[in-house]
């Protein structure tokens, strides 16, 4: 409880009562962004890391 001024929470400098709890409109448009489209769509990253899996042809197995 030093400071009794808030923080930007994108990069944690003083926030500027005009763009509150932001420091500027910047930092305000990120955040905005993010939850805009945090919320509905996550940039998929998992997508790597899978080996070919369906490289095998697998032929079907005719057994009569
Ligand atoms: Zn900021």
């Amino acid at each position: 409880m030093s400071d009794a001024k808030s923080r930007c929470p994108e990069c944690r400098d003083v926030a500027d009562p005009a763009f509150r709890p932001f420091c500027s409109k910047r930092c305000a448009d990120v955040d905005l962004a993010r939850w805009l489209t945090g919320g509905y769509a996550i940039p998929a990253t998992d997508v790597a890391g899978d080996d070919a899996e369906d490289d095998s042809p697998s032929p079907p197995r005719e057994t009569h």
